[in-house]
C-alpha cells in the first residue's frame, strides 16, 4: 500500500484579488510551503511516500527536491487529474493549498480510516446559524444537518481517477462530490475549524494572525569536553590558538555540540549523541560544524526557524575576546545571520574550568513556526 499526498496550488485565487493566495506569503513562506512542511511531517512518519504539487501550467517554480510537480489545468478537476497521472500510488490525499492550517493529527486520523478502498473526508459541524434563499424568501436552514468539508480527502487513487476521467462536467465543488454524486460512500473524520480555507479578505487577515504567533520552542543544550595537549582547541569552528586543545572522538567543538544539543531539544528531536554516536567510526575526528549544519537542516525540517540562539562558554585561558567575531561570523555560516550571541567567561580561576582542565558550554535556542 503506497501513498501520495497531492496540494492543489493550481487555482487561479480569483476570490480574494492578487496574487494568487497560494504564492502569498504567510509567515515568511508561501501559502503551499504549508502544506508541503506538513506532508513532510508524514513522510518522516512512514505515512505517505510521495509529495506532488500541483502548480498552474505557466509555473517558473521550482518544486523543492523530493517532490513531484504536476502542471494543473483550467479546472479543478482537471490539475487534480494532472495529479493522480502523476503518481501510481493506491491512495492519494487530495489537499487545498488553500488550507495552510491542515494538522498532522488531522492526516493522521484520515489515514488510520482507510481501508485501502473506502474514501474518507474531514467534516466540521457547523456552528453558525444557517438561512437559505428560496425564491427570494429567506427560509431558516437546520444546521444540525449541515456540515462542512475539508480537506484532506483521502480516496482510492486508481477509482477516482476513474471517476474524473469520466466525469462529463466539473461543476463539483471538491472530489468528495463528485465521490458522493456517483453513488459511493463517504467516511469521514472530524475537521478543524483551524483548517479553513483562505478565500476573502478576512480569511486571509485570520491566517495571517495565526501565522505571525506560531508556535515558539526554547531548547537547552549543555556540553563539556577535558582540555589536554596535543588538540586543537576548536570553537563554533575557528581553530584558536592554544596550548591546550580539546579531547573528544569528533573535533571536539564544545560549542558546536552545545548549539546543536539546543537546536534539536527544542525542536523535540534526538540529541546529538544519539544522531552521531561516539560509538560510530564515521564520526572520529568529524568536523562538528557539519554536525550543527546537519542538525539544523532536521529542525528546519520539521518547519521550524531560529528566533535566536544564545551561547555561553567558561574558559580560563586563552582569552577569547579577540576571536569572538570569527567565531560568530563561522555560526552564522551555518544559522544564518544575526540570529545567535556567544558569551565568554573565564573561569575565575574556581573549579575545573578555572583549572583549565574542561571547558563548558551552554546554549539556548528559540525556534518559531
Ligand atoms: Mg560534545
Amino acid at each position: 500500500m503506497s501513498r501520495a499526498f497531492v496540494i492543489l496550488a493550481a487555482g487561479t485565487g480569483t476570490r480574494l484579488g492578487g496574487e494568487p493566495k497560494q504564492f502569498r506569503l504567510l509567515g515568511g513562506r508561501p501559502v503551499w510551503k504549508w502544506s508541503v512542511e506538513t506532508a513532510w511531517t508524514l513522510h518522516r512518519e512512514k505515512l505517505i511516500d510521495r509529495i506532488v504539487l500541483v502548480l498552474p501550467p505557466e509555473s517558473a517554480l521550482t518544486p523543492p527536491a523530493g517532490v513531484i510537480s504536476a502542471a494543473g489545468g483550467a479546472s479543478r478537476a482537471l490539475s487534480a487529474l494532472s495529479a493522480l497521472r502523476a503518481c501510481e500510488d493506491d491512495e492519494v490525499l487530495l489537499h487545498d493549498a488553500a488550507r495552510p492550517f491542515a494538522s498532522v493529527k488531522l492526516c493522521r486520523r484520515l489515514i488510520a480510516a482507510s481501508t485501502g478502498k473506502n474514501a474518507v473526508a474531514p467534516l466540521l459541524p457547523e456552528a453558525n446559524a444557517l438561512k437559505k434563499i428560496e425564491n427570494g424568501r429567506i427560509e431558516p436552514l437546520d444546521r444540525d444537518d449541515v456540515y462542512i468539508t475539508q480537506t484532506p480527502q483521502l480516496f482510492p487513487r486508481a477509482a477516482l481517477r476513474e471517476l474524473l476521467e469520466n466525469a462529463s462536467c466539473h461543476d463539483f465543488k471538491d472530489e468528495a462530490e463528485l465521490w458522493l454524486r456517483r453513488g459511493e460512500t463517504l467516511d469521514f473524520v472530524a475537521g478543524e475549524s483551524v483548517n479553513f480555507k483562505v478565500t476573502e479578505g478576512g480569511d486571509w487577515e485570520m491566517a495571517q494572525k495565526i501565522a505571525d504567533e506560531g508556535e515558539v520552542r526554547t531548547g537547552l543544550g549543555y556540553d563539556v569536553h577535558p582540555l589536554v595537549p596535543g588538540r586543537k582547541l576548536i570553537l563554533g569552528g575557528v581553530a584558536v590558538e592554544s596550548a591546550l586543545g580539546l579531547d573528544g572522538h569528533s573535533d571536539a567543538d564544545v560549542l558546536a555540540h552545545a548549539a546543536a544539543d539546543a537546536l534539536l531539544s527544542a525542536a523535540g528531536l534526538p540529541d546529538i549523541g544519539a544522531l552521531y554516536p561516539a560509538c560510530d567510526k564515521k564520526f572520529k575526528n568529524a568536523d562538528s560544524m557539519e554536525l550543527l549544519r546537519d542538525a539544523f537542516a532536521r529542525v528546519r525540517g520539521e518547519g521550524w526557524r531560529l528566533e535566536w540562539l544564545s551561547a555561553v562558554l567558561t574558559l580560563q585561558t586563552p582569552r577569547l575576546a579577540p576571536w569572538k567575531d570569527a567565531i560568530v561570523r563561522s555560526l552564522e555560516t551555518v544559522l544564518g545571520d544575526g540570529r545567535l550571541s556567544v558569551t565568554f567567561k573565564s573561569g575565575e580561576r574556581v573549579g575545573p574550568a578555572g583549572d583549565a582542565q574542561a571547558v563548558f558550554v551552554w546554549a539556548s535556542a528559540t525556534l518559531r513556526r
